[in-house]
């Protein structure tokens, strides 16, 4: 097999948990006793109102932000967190950057380096982790452009390129460094509305190849056709937590019944 063989070989889903997690922002209690399980190879979309800690809590499970109590953890692994009740304990700096390596992040803002080429963007993180060759890295960026439908934009600067080629590049680039878990924050919602197809449909072939997905996203749709679990998130905990059909046809709670009513 070569590298590039290795580059495009299906990866091993990590599974996430999520227990008690706690974060404030000064006396802004962001996350108050969030739980949250994704099996390996799930998808997971959450849904909130604006300012619920959605944003937080993929940060937190990428280790972009440290929990104040409670812990995560990626692939079985207790990522840089402290356990509750337990003598503060944090992972080495080291083990959560090598951690965060097999979590791709996809923003809402795609976060492109301006000054790259598509197939730049795309090939820099594995070339640079020293993961691949350089001419592998390429070649694999290629075929990971390919895949997003952007084999011709090899060659294009990002503002050369539409919003919606712009995420999908992004999803390339995530995709780069064979993550076990992909985390996307509203990652339409920059997006003219007749651009949100092509990255939904990027994502939910991501979906396919068994790549562990959490996704924050309104789009009621996608939940349906590709979740196995829905999470709505509001106050600072999970509100509830189910099936589509469940949370989104049948919701518990007046809080989801109420926030779907404005989305849906
Ligand atoms: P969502 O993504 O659901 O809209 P966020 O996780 O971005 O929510 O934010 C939740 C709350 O935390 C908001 O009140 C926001 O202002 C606050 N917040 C988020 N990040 C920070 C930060 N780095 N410093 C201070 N407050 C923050
Ligand atoms: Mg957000």
């Amino acid at each position: 097999m070569t590298a590039l063989d290795a580059g495009l070989a299906p990866v091993r889903a990590a599974g996430v948990e999520v227990h008690g997690a706690h974060k404030s922002y000064g006396t802004n209690h962001v996350l108050a006793g969030v739980d949250l399980t994704a099996a390996p190879g799930s998808v997971t979309v959450v849904l909130g109102p604006s300012g619920s800690g959605k944003s937080t809590l993929l940060r937190v499970i990428n280790h972009l932000e440290k929990l104040d109590r409670g812990y995560v953890s990626v692939g079985g692994e207790p990522i840089g967190v402290r356990r509750a009740g337990d003598r503060l304990k944090e992972l080495p700096e080291r083990a959560i950057l090598v951690q965060r390596r097999r979590i791709g992040f996809v923003f809402q803002n795609f976060n492109l380096f301006p000054h790259l080429t598509a197939l730049e963007n795309v090939a820099a993180a594995p070339a640079a982790t020293g993961d691949l060759s350089r001419p592998d890295a390429v070649a694999l960026a290629e075929e990971l452009l390919e895949r997003v439908g952007l084999a011709d934009k090899v060659a294009a600067y990002p503002r050369q390129l539409s919003g919606g080629q712009q995420q999908r590049v992004a999803i390339a680039r995530a995709l780069a460094l064979r993550p076990g878990l992909i985390l996307c924050d509203e990652p339409t919602s920059a997006l003219d509305p007749e651009l949100v197809g092509e990255v939904l449909s990027v994502i939910k072939d991501l979906a396919a190849t068994g790549t562990t997905l959490v996704v924050v996203t309104h789009e009621i749709g996608f939940a349906r056709e590709v979740a196995d679990q829905v999470v709505f998130l509001d106050g600072g905990v999970v509100v509830e937590q189910g099936p589509p059909t469940q949370l989104l046809d049948h919701p518990a709670h007046a809080r989801t019944r109420e926030f779907l009513g404005k989305v849906l």
